[in-house]
């Protein structure tokens, strides 16, 4: 037999994934994967029925259908207070599709790409499948604070590029302005390109307050940000993301993006200009729910007895299992999904070192959801 490529044996299996899919055979709430069990706006759903009977069926521009860009581009220059344009953007599969294009769009065979640990899973493989290697830069719990000289020495090393998750995934950390500076002063001091993801854009708790990096003096042109409407919106099954670059870089993006996946649904582009025209009265309704959710969620483990650390944005919650007996985070969690019937991700998974105390949950869930998931949860202590 043919052997497949060398490639895929430093290309691990997904534990979010390998979670849900145990979620799915079990009668488990499934906290592992971050999805809402609640609908979008209704007028969304409207809309994209009215789109699939008004004939929009076929491929879009493949960059993205030109409403849907315009849309785009005046919310994210509302937001972000920069001119962008439609030509800025490119519509993908998901942010996923977004990371991965851009990756292979910047990263030559041999590129050191700067990752900060913990990381959402997908930097690394993206970067391992454009030939490019991670130089991995920790940011250690419970603050997850940025250490400049650390990042420096990462940049010695001759970065092509650096990774940022804001608000990021796992760890719920927010990036302050002035950790955004230190790190947008040495992209420009070393030439690098900064790849953002900001997915989590909107799901910022008080008194956090999210800063587009691509908005800080000089920094327009050498980041790409990569976005989403999943989270947003509560679309993830939708596949809707989006890349935003300097025109010359976008071109570049189309490139890769054209002979990947040709383009995001069409029909859905074009119910989801309705989204994207959301009143601001949407997005402060979205931080107050995503509020009242984390704030639910994380009194259910206290009274469940598992200490946390606490987000200040995006949809996880890091729960602490040091206490309760277990060897690593990944045994607990198959104990947990059989014994309990909840998931959460080892986070384990998301370090480059042997952190193994750490358990992820999501907790973009209906209250009944999360209010189930925390009745289970402290049935852990009788269990052990
Ligand atoms: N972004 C979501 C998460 O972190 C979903 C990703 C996935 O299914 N791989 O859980």
């Amino acid at each position: 037999m043919p052997t497949i490529s060398s490639r895929m044996e430093r290309i691990p299996d997904s534990p979010i994934s390998e979670m849900a899919h145990l979620a799915s055979r079990y009668d488990v709430i499934n906290l592992a994967q971050g999805f809402p069990d609640f609908d979008p706006p209704a007028e969304l759903i409207a809309a994209a029925v009215a789109a699939l009977q008004s004939g929009h069926n076929q491929y879009a521009l493949t960059c993205g259908s030109h409403r849907f860009r315009q849309a785009l581009a005046n919310k994210q220059s509302r937001f972000t207070g920069l001119e962008i344009d439609p030509d800025h953007i490119t519509v993908t599969c998901g942010g996923t599709e977004a990371m991965m294009s851009t990756m292979h769009t910047v990263c030559n065979p041999g590129d050191r790409v700067i990752i900060f640990s913990p990381f959402y899973e997908n930097y690394a493989p993206d970067a391992l499948l454009c030939g490019a290697t991670p130089v991995y830069v920790s940011l250690d719990p419970p603050d997850f604070a940025l250490d400049g000289d650390e990042l420096r020495k990462a940049f010695q090393q001759g970065a092509k590029a650096l990774v940022l998750c804001n608000p990021a995934n796992p760890s719920g950390k927010v990036f302050s302005l002035e950790e955004l500076q230190i790190i947008a002063s040495l992209a420009q001091e070393y030439d690098a390109f900064v790849l953002m993801d900001e997915v989590y854009e909107h799901i910022v708790y008080a008194p956090h307050h999210h800063t587009y990096l691509a908005a800080l003096p000089g920094m327009f042109e050498r980041t790409i940000t990569c976005g989403s409407l999943s989270k947003t919106y509560s679309i993830t099954g939708w596949r809707l993301g989006y890349t935003i670059a300097s025109p010359a870089v976008t071109q570049s993006i189309r490139k890769v993006h054209d002979y990947m996946t040709v383009g995001a649904p069409a029909p859905l582009q074009e119910a989801a200009v309705t989204a994207l025209t959301l009143p601001d009265a949407y997005y402060n309704q979205l931080q107050a729910d995503y509020t009242r959710r984390r704030n639910l969620f994380i009194s259910c483990l206290e009274q469940a007895g598992l200490p946390y650390l606490c987000p200040q944005g995006g949809c996880f919650v890091l729960a602490d299992i040091s206490n309760l007996g277990f060897n690593d985070d990944r045994s607990f969690c198959l104990w947990l999904a059989k014994e309990i019937g909840v998931t959460g991700v080892p986070c384990s998974s998301f370090f480059n070192r042997p952190v193994r105390h750490l358990v992820r949950f999501n907790f973009a869930k209906r209250d009944e959801t999360l209010l189930q998931a925390g009745e289970r949860l402290c049935k852990i202590k009788e269990k052990l």
